[in-house]
């Protein structure tokens, strides 16, 4: 689950992290209270959508002379037209596709007074099993750019779990960020902090591009991009209440209440399966024989009868699908209770669209029998590369 740049802040504000003030807002009539509480000269206005390259991106409805989605104001009056030009547009940066990000959301903030942009970012670094702190002396708006051209400046300092963040690391860490003096010291408080708050609440990404050194020689947390693990949300109510729905695919919204792992994908073969492993299969075969998927929703193992309807329902209520293959192996998992939740669903919504059905395992004649009897247009495949040829065949 991804939060807002402001929410980030102000969870890692509360174990003590340095950011700045700000006030999120979501009218431009809010604009003037907002940066009245801020002590200024110097504002600054930020599109808060779940997407980075803010700074670069361009508002679609204004011309490509227009700034950006993160924009500076010296003065209140300026940080007030900004809101008023920016709230309710679309935003399209590098991340959000071509239809970019309609921007709900404002985060007025303090501006800084910037020497230094530097990049600071934690995730679990699966080569290791350890949480790692990823670096660089580059940071700013073009990491991806630094990583592909100088991967050399990009410093990787792994955390061993047992011992947390030694003072060995934040050495290590400030000896990579080139940092002295004032920053130096602020890096032996923040470097910990930011780690326990990625331990303590589940992050599965932690991002700070950047991470500045002030002129006043002191660090700030400047921009921050997280995300949590969705498995381990069910123990952290006050991230859960962080969620914004608006900003999130609605079909997966649906899935998630249902336990249900969709996958939103850009082709036009919704696909219902049974286990990652066999997700990722049906998806190589439909592109082996030279089509898309539109997305996946995988039912797991032992899913009832109304988990398997809600499944097909959301998978069918995606526009773009033109075909859908159900492939099911039938291990803890029975194919007639696949079968009965694929009639249930067609029968409540109607099939508008070729269907392939591929069934085996468990209780699979008892699920041929269903839908044979079901009445409904579905075509029965033998083994997993039939399936796809099949439902290739039907939308070409
Ligand atoms: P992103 O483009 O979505 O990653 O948004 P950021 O929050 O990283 O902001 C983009 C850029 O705006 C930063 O790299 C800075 O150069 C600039 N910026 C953001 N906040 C401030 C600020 O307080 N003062 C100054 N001078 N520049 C800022
Ligand atoms: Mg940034």
């Amino acid at each position: 689950m991804n939060i807002h740049e402001y929410q980030a802040k102000q969870v890692l504000k509360g174990y003590g992290a340095p950011v700045a003030d700000g006030v999120a807002i979501t009218s431009a009539d809010q604009a003037e209270a907002a940066a009245k509480q801020l002590p200024g000269p110097l504002y600054v206005v930020k599109s808060q959508i779940h997407a980075g390259g803010r700074g670069k991106g361009k508002f679609k409805e204004l011309g490509a002379d227009a700034k950006g989605g993160v924009r500076l104001a010296f003065s209140i009056e300026e940080a007030v037209a900004h809101a008023k030009e920016m709230l309710g547009n679309t935003l399209v940066t590098a991340q959000t596709g071509e239809a970019g990000k309609q921007v709900n959301r404002l985060y007025i903030e303090d501006g800084a007074d910037i020497a230094r942009e530097l990049y600071c970012s934690l995730l679990v670094d699966r080569s290791v099993g350890q949480t790692a702190f990823v670096v660089s002396t580059e940071g700013g708006m073009d990491i991806e750019e630094v990583a592909h051209a100088t991967p050399e400046k990009i410093h990787t300092i792994a955390i061993n779990p047992e011992a947390g963040v030694t003072a060995e690391n934040v050495a290590a860490i400030n000896a990579a960020l080139e940092l002295t003096g004032d920053a130096a010291e602020d890096g032996k408080s923040l470097f910990p902090i930011l780690y326990k708050a990625f331990v303590e609440k589940d992050m599965d990404m932690l991002e700070i591009n950047p991470l500045i050194v002030m002129e006043n020689g002191r660090l700030r947390v400047l921009d921050a991009k997280v995300s949590f693990d969705g498995n381990a949300l069910y123990r952290h109510e006050d991230i859960r209440a962080l969620r914004d729905e608006t900003e999130e695919d609605a079909k997966e919204i649906e899935a998630s209440k249902w336990d249900l792992a969709y996958v939103a994908l850009d082709g036009n073969i919704g696909c219902m399966v049974n286990g990652a492993g066999l997700a990722m299969a049906t998806m190589d075969i439909i592109k082996l024989y030279g089509k898309e998927p539109a997305n996946f929703c995988d039912v797991g193992g032992g899913a009832s009868k109304e988990k398997v309807a809600a499944a097909f329902k959301i998978i069918t209520a995606d526009p773009k699908v033109e075909g859908i293959l159900v492939n099911i192996f039938g291990g803890i998992m029975k194919c007639d209770v696949i079968a009965e939740g694929v009639v249930a669903a067609v029968k409540e919504v109607g099939l508008k669209v070729p269907l392939v059905v591929r069934l085996e395992g468990t209780n699979v004649e008892l699920g041929k029998k269903i839908l044979n009897e079901s009445g409904l247009a579905i075509t029965a495949a033998d083994d997993l590369d039939d399936a796809a040829q099949k439902i290739v065949a039907a939308i070409a």
